[in-house]
């Protein structure tokens, strides 16, 4: 402000000067007009030197130029604002500098594509698992990924989901991509090096299944004796035949588990079932006739088939994934049970609905309901009949027919099973 005060002062007092200079000579020569004139040239003149210094530091940078009036501190304050430029770039760059050392120190490979899906930046971990190299700058990541499954993901918008591909670079390497959408059309790849994950869920899956074929066999020989044993049943003691009966009980309890396993391990491949025409009303029919055969306690067993849409998928897959929900509902209710299986179109789709009026489960079970083994109030209900295999068999079922398991259940009311097909999934006449 002080500066400010004393530059105004100082350019008029120069001012003053001149003026009187010019005066005093028009006085001394009688050329007022003239020498007034020849006073107000010097005066630009002067400005016009400045002005020229000015534009000389700005482009050639060095020390701040002296000077005089008030372009003491025009100079003054654009000094200022340089030195105040200059040290907001340094810290943009001290930013920008850790920011780059963050994402090369990253172990997954993060590269940022552009509008057209070219590649403005990788870091170090993109040129290790996806091979891009410095000059693949600004080529477009579909050229380079060649991958149908990616293309198809990079193509599409959920970028909620991820696509498992092979690494184009490491010898058997799996990796696991995602895509984030930022700043409107920009967006972030992420690839993920998921081998090591792969290969301990391969083992684990592989584990099961050979413990469960290993276990088929004895378990085969042990049923066939117990079955002999059982024909026998009148011959035996009393005593004898309770442990007999017993022993059956828990063998074929082992038997569903051992095939509730082996189902499991077949439909955890992580890829989609194949897209077979399956007649929805047929399918649908024949498993709830075949579970009226087994219902014991007089439930009623209605079928409403509502849609006319058939399903693209795998009947075997479909079939099991029904008749488990359907014989969890028969399980599930007494005597004066009522299930209803309908088969309705939706927004977006079609819908598989296994619904009854059991005892309904508890809203803090819902959410586990479908991991394996998990039982809600095991033996309570199901007089120790359930192995809690069923509904994770059902998710992954629905999983490889890109649909999705919802269950909805009201303590003491009933439950309702709704498995949610998209329309890619459905075959419908054209009218
Ligand atoms: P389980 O062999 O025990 O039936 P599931 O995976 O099929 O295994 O079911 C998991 C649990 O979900 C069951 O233990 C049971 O508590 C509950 N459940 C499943 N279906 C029903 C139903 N219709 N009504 C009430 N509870 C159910």
């Amino acid at each position: 402000m002080d500066l400010m005060g004393s530059s105004w002062r100082s350019e008029f007092f120069w001012l003053l000067v001149i003026a009187i200079a010019g005066l005093s000579v028009g006085k001394v020569t009688g050329f007022y007009f003239f020498s007034l004139f020849l006073c107000v040239v010097a005066y630009l003149i002067r400005h016009i030197y400045y002005i020229n210094r000015i534009a000389q530091w700005l482009r050639n940078g060095g020390k701040i130029p002296q000077s005089s009036g008030i372009w003491d501190e025009i100079y003054y304050l654009i000094y200022r604002l340089r030195r105040r430029n200059k040290s907001r770039k340094k810290r943009l760059l001290a930013m920008l500098e850790r920011f780059r050392t963050a994402t090369a120190a990253l172990p997954d490979a993060t590269v940022v594509l552009g509008p057209g899906d070219e590649i403005d930046w990788f870091n170090e971990a993109a040129e290790r698992l996806l091979g891009l190299r410095k000059g693949d700058i600004g080529q477009q990541i579909g050229n380079l990924l060649r991958n149908p499954k990616f293309g198809e993901f990079l193509g599409g918008s959920n970028y909620e989901a991820t696509v498992n591909i092979p690494s184009p670079v490491l010898d058997k390497g799996q990796l696991e991509i995602r895509i984030v959408s930022y700043g409107g059309d920009l967006r972030l790849l992420i690839a993920q090096d998921v081998t090591r994950v792969r290969f301990m869920e391969k083992v684990r899956s592989d584990f099961v299944s050979n413990v469960s074929h290993e276990l088929r066999t004895p378990l085969t020989v042990l049923r066939g004796y117990l079955e002999t044993l059982g024909d026998a049943g009148d011959e035996l003691p009393m005593h004898y035949q309770k442990i007999i009966r017993r022993m059956d009980e828990q063998t074929t309890r082992m038997q569903r588990l051992i095939d509730g396993l082996l189902s499991l391990t077949k439909l955890e491949t992580g890829t989609l079932a194949p897209s077979k025409k399956v007649g929805s009303a047929m399918f649908v029919n024949s498993v709830c006739d075949e579970a009226r055969l087994l219902t014991e306690g007089g439930q009623i067993l209605n079928v409403y088939l509502e849609s006319s849409a058939d399903l693209l998928g795998a009947e075997s897959e479909l079939r099991s994934a029904l008749s488990n929900l359907v014989l969890n509902a028969l399980k599930y209710t007494q005597g004066n049970g009522i299930i209803s299986v309908r088969w309705r179109d939706e927004a977006g789709g079609a819908v598989l609905e296994v619904e009854d009026n059991g005892p309904g489960i508890a809203a803090e079970h819902l959410p586990r309901l479908t991991e394996r083994f998990y039982r809600a109030e095991p033996g309570k209900r199901d007089g120790n009949k359930g192995i809690g295999l069923g509904l994770a068999i059902v998710k992954h079922v629905m999983t490889r027919h890109e649909g999705e398991l919802k269950v909805t259940s009201v303590l003491g009311v009933g439950s309702c099973f709704s498995c949610r097909f998209p329309e890619k999934r459905l075959l419908r006449m054209q009218s």
